[in-house]
């Protein structure tokens, strides 16, 4: 039979060589993601060619992820792995270390405008504990431009690994960008029915200040742009006054974050819980943030139903 005498003598050329040019149709890109997000546009950039694996699932949260065992075999037998950078993944070092891995890393941030963190700002002159997680805020997807350059910077990497793939790799990418792009123009028409001095939003933690800047809303939340920073109670008190002063419209959870924070200072402030906010993380594919698209479609349209339900 020679289609099975064609398979046999493909899986010859695999053992030697897997991405020799003609076995790549054989063999597909082992690619893993650190998180469910970037394990999205990966999904998008490389179809069918591409076994993934995101590190961090869903509804995971990778700011205090602890690797496990089998991560270390999952990256060891990775031929490319995608990151996001800026310090994002604090716990990605140590597994590469770990795994041995030759497979290239590449952080996904690169090429876009980076914000400063805040909390460098926020945490100076106290003393006590001092956690440092860099000078710039990661939570960089959150506006929908940056996520168009991690796409380009995906299809590039995917390009310089497997030049066979590279024609479909780029017409993805590109197809995927058009939804990206209408995404951004879905998002900026929503936002701007928005009354903007009711545009002030609590959340649990600082994961949307690449969306506040890039759509004109300012979220304020209790923890840093860590989810493991330690939350003071100077710091909860100040922000209660000042959702009381400001007459902040409408706080939310977020999916990766212990909710009751969040709810206490919406009981002591008495505003109301707008729902749940997607900020490092999807959710499961039968929740309303499987895909990023969904996510930020998800969270725009639960951030202006909880402070701007009346207008049409
Ligand atoms: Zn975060």
């Amino acid at each position: 039979m020679p289609t099975k005498l064609r398979t046999v003598v493909l899986a010859g050329v695999i053992s030697l060589s897997p991405l020799a040019a003609g076995a790549a149709s054989a063999k597909k890109l082992n690619v893993v993601a650190s998180f469910s997000i970037i394990g999205d546009f990966a999904r998008q950039v490389g179809g069918d060619r591409i076994d993934l694996r995101s590190l961090v699932g869903a509804n995971g949260d990778p700011h205090v992820y602890e690797p496990r065992p089998a991560d270390v075999r999952t990256i060891a037998a990775a031929d490319i792995v995608l990151v996001n950078g800026l310090q994002f993944e604090g716990f990605l070092r140590r597994l590469i270390e770990a795994s041995r891995t030759k497979a290239p890393v590449v952080e996904l941030t690169k090429g876009i405008r980076p914000l400063k963190s805040t909390e460098q700002a926020r945490n100076h002159g106290q003393s006590g504990h001092h956690h440092h997680h860099g000078d710039y805020d990661p939570h960089a997807w959150q506006a929908v431009p940056n996520a168009r350059v991690y796409v380009k910077n995906i299809a590039d990497a995917f390009c310089s690994i497997d030049p066979p793939g590279c024609n479909a790799y780029e017409t993805n990418a590109k197809a995927y960008d058009a939804t990206l792009s209408a995404l951004d123009d879905e998002i900026r028409a929503t936002i701007a029915t928005i009354p903007p001095h009711k545009r002030v939003v609590i959340t649990a933690h600082e994961a949307f200040g690449y969306f506040a800047h890039e759509y004109g809303l300012t979220f304020l939340a209790p923890e840093g742009v860590s989810t493991d920073t330690e939350t003071s109670a100077s710091g909860i008190a100040s922000l209660i006054r000042q959702i009381k002063r400001d007459n902040v419209a409408a706080v939310f959870v977020e999916n990766i974050t212990d909710p009751r924070l969040v709810q206490r200072i919406a009981e002591e402030t008495r505003s109301k819980v707008g729902g749940e906010l997607y900020s490092d993380a999807l959710s499961r594919s039968d929740g309303p943030a499987a895909t990023y698209v969904d996510m930020m479609k998800h969270n725009v349209s639960t951030i202006r139903m909880a402070i701007a339900p009346d207008i049409p």
